[in-house]
């Protein structure tokens, strides 16, 4: 079996091999957490366990873990009693280690976590009226180097494990006791159902997006396995019109990601214009914007009721003038797109190459959007205080390796 904490993630822009597997732990046991009904059954049999047994306990024990977020065997009462100790020598139900929880001003939370072999990641909570969103990360750190963008700057990437990313929503509903009560319920929810049983209502957390630190799909095949556990009616049963995943281009799996996981999409679009993307997003090099917008239109659930949004960061000078707007407009219209503008004014990081347009220029650009009769929201900075709004994203501990290589530096000097 390989080993994700080995896992390399090669070259800047090729769509990354990931090696599938559990969670990596010291103790040598396997952590469930992230896996199919189907693979838990097979990890059953190869520690010996009887094939009919074996179906019937992974199909208990899934439903326990996601659907009723039970983390130990001795909670899962329907579950022989000798067969705990069993379950408890090889196995565990994980989470991602919490380093630290910080509360923002304005009620966004943040998490710094922690996958079993040392690496950090950060996952975000942002209640709103009516709904609470949880950014998940896919990737410690990001091989993208966007320039705006603070995650982009961070040396140490590997994938997350599928269960490294579910687990980020479990924890947040163990942190925020939203599990759904009741007894255990084994049936599957009807066919064509993907609301499940998770009623969202009287709940704060209702929506996923997948714009924590990473590009999800650079890591797919993870990405997807997780979002599986999270859509299906008796795992965390959330529909998947309540899940967006962000990319910043990725051309090649767009057309998977609509066949295989079939979630909302937002295109960190950010500017109109080859030259401003190639230097911004630098992925532009090799997926220029009109390959983008075509896949987009190509899109399988693109329609008037689930419209693609397109990310845009306002950045002085650089990509908010009339005439940038006018062309976004052009291009929606060219590619006859379903689609919605986010003006995202742009979150500021120490260091950073940019300023944020005036709040006026941004909301003219909003406006010139908006007669065009396309949705441009702008949308309001969340969780600024403690480094949690979007791009601001990049652990403690690359935080700190900075400062130790800045000390360093001025030693030497
Ligand atoms: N890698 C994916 C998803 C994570 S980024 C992607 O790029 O789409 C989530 C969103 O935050 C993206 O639209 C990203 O471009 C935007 N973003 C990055 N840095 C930012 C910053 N400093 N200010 C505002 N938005 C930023
Ligand atoms: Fe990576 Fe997205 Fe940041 Fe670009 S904006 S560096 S793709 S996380």
């Amino acid at each position: 079996m390989s080993h994700t904490a080995l896992m390399p993630i090669p070259g800047q822009i090729d769509p990354v091999p990931v090696a599938r597997d559990v969670t990596p732990r010291p103790d040598g046991r396997i952590d469930l957490t992230g896996l199919a009904r189907t693979r838990i059954r097979d990890l059953f049999e190869e520690a010996g366990m009887e094939p009919k047994q074996a179906r019937l306990r992974s199909k208990q024990i899934y439903h326990w873990m996601y659907h009723r977020g039970a983390r130990e065997f001795d909670q899962m009462t329907d579950m022989a009693k000798t067969l705990r100790p069993w379950l408890e020598e090889r196995f565990v139900v994980g989470r991602p280690d919490v380093v630290e929880a910080q509360l923002s001003e304005d009620g966004t939370r943040k998490w710094l976590l922690s996958t079993p072999d040392g690496h950090e990641f950060e996952m975000v909570f942002i209640p709103d009226d009516d709904r609470g969103t949880l950014c998940v990360s896919s990737q410690v750190g990001c091989t993208l180097n966007c320039t705006f963008c603070h995650t982009g700057t961070m040396r140490l990437v590997r994938n997350l494990t599928p269960g490294e990313i579910v687990g980020q929503v479990m924890l947040a509903r163990d942190a925020l006791s939203e599990w759904p009560e009741g007894t255990a319920k084994l049936a599957q929810e009807p066919e064509g159902s993907d609301d499940g049983s998770y009623n969202p209502a009287g709940r704060r957390l209702t929506n996923i997006v997948m714009m924590g630190m990473g590009e999800p799909l650079y890591n797919f095949d993870n990405v997807r396995d997780a979002l599986q556990l999270v859509m299906d009616g008796d795992g965390l049963a959330l529909s998947k019109r309540r899940i967006t995943l962000s990319t910043s281009g990725v051309v090649p799996m767009m057309a998977r990601c609509g066949d295989e996981i079939g979630v909302n999409l937002a295109v960190s679009l950010h500017a109109v214009t080859k030259d401003v993307r190639d230097e911004i997003v630098p992925i532009n090099r090799k997926y220029g914007i009109e390959e983008l917008l075509a896949a987009c239109a190509a899109y399988p659930s693109a329609s008037n009721a689930r419209r693609i949004t397109f990310e845009y960061v306002m950045l002085k000078d650089k990509n908010d003038s009339d005439d940038d707007a006018r062309e976004l407009i052009r291009l929606i219209r060219e590619y006859d797109l379903p689609a919605k503008v986010n003006l995202i004014p742009f979150n500021p990081w120490p260091g950073a190459p940019y300023e944020c347009s005036t709040p006026e220029r941004i909301k003219r650009f909003s406006a010139i959007v908006f007669d065009a009769g396309i949705s441009a929201p702008i949308r309001t900075p969340r969780g600024r205080d403690i480094d949690a709004a979007c791009g601001q994203l990049k652990t403690a501990a690359e935080k700190k390796s900075r400062a130790q290589r800045d000390r360093e530096a001025a030693e030497v000097g």
